[in-house]
């Protein structure tokens, strides 16, 4: 297993790097789904579309066709069905016009049965000879940082699946509580209160990222299934290990506190890398965190903003892929 990740800060040098690493990774004539997050409608920061036109274009001379990818999102958005979704792209200037690749937006998925429920994943990249992950790295309130593994875990699986993820990793109390107050000052989204002395969780803005079962001393919070970060990378190792051929490319670009799912995703956070490219999506993530570190200085800044570690689901990707957390970083120049 490859565990190389390159790092390139200028966007030309990066579509001629591709040129010549896309070639040797997917073969001739294959069909290539463009996994993406368009951006909600408002969001200033997601992936633009003349970006994704110049990696198209790569992938052309390569030999490949390939359509650009999402599912639709679970929450109320006008990209929670993908009618609507096509409809906010084109609003982004993803259109096949602009992009040269058609747009589709599916929730057509294949259950997959993993240790802590049945996922079902988005059939398209399945089916494709091939998948090339292009993800904006940045903060996310639920997993601390989204990128690739993100980018799959939830962007690769059904409605249905994306809903039970964020319920399975909802927080219960069993028994024990010290009163600590650990679990209330980690919560993202303060929705917890100390009362009668244990916690109580008020689920109006649970997005079941169970930081406070991470948080608490004493173990006394459960998740209903698992923690978000088990599942979220169970679901993501489950797709990665169908996609026929992978690359990944993270854009550490406008980095900021939020994701794109999000009109208003906050301030950015950390100064402009560049890319990221790598064999994997856990290399990618890896070395993409790595990169963050070394230039905000701050051991997880997205930590430092959110209450949420950003590594927590990239080590529970690593220990089911078996694989360590060392990668190494050439740079590019
Ligand atoms: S820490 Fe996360 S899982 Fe726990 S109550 Fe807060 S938002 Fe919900
Ligand atoms: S972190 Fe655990 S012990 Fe501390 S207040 Fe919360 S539930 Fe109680």
């Amino acid at each position: 297993m490859n565990t190389k990740a390159t790092l390139i800060r200028n966007e030309q040098l990066l579509f001629e790097f591709l040129r010549s690493e896309l070639k040797n990774v997917f073969d001739t004539g294959g069909k290539i789904a463009v996994k993406i997050h368009m951006g909600e409608p408002g969001n200033q920061y997601y992936i633009k579309a003349s970006f994704t036109k110049h990696i198209v274009d790569v992938l052309k001379e390569a030999g490949c066709s390939s359509f650009i990818f999402d599912t639709p999102v679970a929450y109320r958005s006008p990209r929670n069905n993908p009618a609507s979704y096509l409809n906010c792209a084109a609003d982004h200037g993803y259109t096949e016009q602009n992009v040269g690749a058609p747009i589709i937006i599916s929730d057509r998925g294949v259950p997959v049965k993993g240790t802590h429920m049945t996922y079902r994943l988005a059939l398209d990249p399945i089916e494709a000879d091939g998948v090339l992950l292009l993800t904006h790295f940045k903060g996310h309130i639920a997993s601390g940082m989204g990128g690739t593994i993100k980018n799959i875990g939830m962007g690769c699986v059904s409605k249905v699946t994306k809903g039970a993820i964020h319920e399975g990793g909802e927080p219960y109390y069993t028994e024990g509580c010290t009163r600590c107050n650990a679990c209330v000052e980690n919560c993202p989204t303060d929705n917890i209160r100390i009362e009668n002395d244990h916690p109580r969780f008020d689920n109006t803005w649970c997005p079941g990222c169970s930081n406070c079962i991470l948080s608490c001393p004493e173990k006394c919070i459960s998740p209903r299934i698992a923690t978000f970060d088990e599942l979220l990378s169970e679901a993501a190792v489950l797709a990665h290990d169908r996609f026929r051929k992978v690359y990944a490319v993270n854009v550490l670009k406008n980095i900021t506190r939020l994701c794109d799912c999000i009109a208003d995703s906050g301030p950015v956070i950390v100064n402009d890398i560049g890319f990221i490219c790598g064999g994997d999506m856990l290399t990618v993530d890896i070395a993409s965190l790595e990169s963050v570190r070394k230039t905000s200085g701050r051991d997880d800044v997205f930590s430092d903003y959110n209450k949420r570690s950003s590594w927590e689901h990239v080590r529970s990707a690593a220990r089911l892929m078996n694989r360590s957390m060392n990668v190494s970083i050439n740079e590019l120049h």
